[in-house]
């Protein structure tokens, strides 16, 4: 068995439509795949049930912990639950005034259309801030996305929203009352320090969470030995994935990941 429970599609702000993601899984070799797009659920209508890989229906919520951005995994969520249901339409729509809000900062700098030059870059898939990023690669305002993210849309930078998430208990209710598990994804990604870390995952506890996001991609060992540590001491579960959005990223390639511990309880084991 491999378990990917950590991956992007056309929905959001991945390169694959699903059913594509879901074809590259397979050829990887997955066996359980979660597609955890940012704030939606609509890949999961745009796919047909196959035979060689257990599909979990997941999501991966934007929110905030103190001034810190950070995100929520919800897994084997109910699609049809109304606490699913009200979750996605109210982040998706702070994600669509965020997209305004950002897109009137982009004006200061002479760019008038940003709005449309960032949904086109989405299509049909909700907009997120790597669209922008490509956005301003297309009309020659910057060299690259990592510089966009560098200059204007990053944390902290002149086109960044401090955006009104819907608050992190919130959200793990709504995962927990689609009868999912809520786990806290790379925690390692969020800049903090060991004791913050553990703050934060306490905190995470108290609101219902079921565990932490241990590996995420190809990380370094130390990384996995402390999340691992994190999870023992506050008896959290565990789960692992890729984080995929595009091919051509070998460290966020579906099923390829840095090597899980072993003394964690995967969260699929009360599934
Ligand atoms: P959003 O969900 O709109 O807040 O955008 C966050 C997404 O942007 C992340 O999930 C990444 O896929 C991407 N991202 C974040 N930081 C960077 C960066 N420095 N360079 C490129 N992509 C980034
Ligand atoms: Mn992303
Ligand atoms: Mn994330
Ligand atoms: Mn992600």
């Amino acid at each position: 068995m491999l378990f990917d429970l950590h991956s992007h599609t056309t929905a959001s702000d991945g390169a694959l439509a699903p059913q594509s993601l879901i074809d590259r899984a397979i050829d990887q070799g997955v066996t359980h795949l979660a597609i955890t797009d940012h704030d939606t659920v609509d890949a999961f209508a745009q796919v047909t049930i196959s035979a060689e890989l257990e599909l979990i229906p997941g999501v991966e919520f934007s929110t905030t912990w103190g001034k810190v951005g950070i995100h929520i995994l919800g897994l084997n969520i109910d699609l049809e639950a109304s606490a699913i249901r009200e979750g996605v339409a109210f982040q998706s729509d702070a994600r669509r005034r965020r997209a305004e809000m950002i897109a009137d900062k982009l004006r200061k700098y002479g760019i008038d259309d940003a709005l449309a030059g960032a949904q086109a870059q989405a299509g049909p898939g909700h907009i997120g801030r790597p669209h922008f990023a490509r956005y301003l690669v297309d009309i020659g305002f910057v060299k690259n996305e990592q510089e966009a993210f560098k200059k204007y849309l990053g944390t902290g930078k002149s086109c960044d929203i401090r955006q009104h998430w819907a608050e992190p208990q919130r959200i793990v209710e709504w995962i927990r009352g689609a009868g999912g598990s809520a786990l806290l994804a790379h925690p390692a990604k969020y800049g903090l320090t060991r004791s913050r870390l553990l703050a934060l995952a306490s905190d995470f506890c108290s609101w219902g969470g079921a565990g932490l996001e241990v590996v995420s991609g190809v990380q370094i060992p130390s990384v996995t030995r402390d999340l691992a540590n994190l999870c023992s001491r506050l008896d959290l579960a565990a789960s692992w994935g890729s984080d995929f959005h595009r091919p051509g990223q070998p460290w966020a390639e579906l099923g390829r990941y840095s090597t899980p511990p072993t003394t964690v309880r995967p969260v699929w084991d009360s599934w």
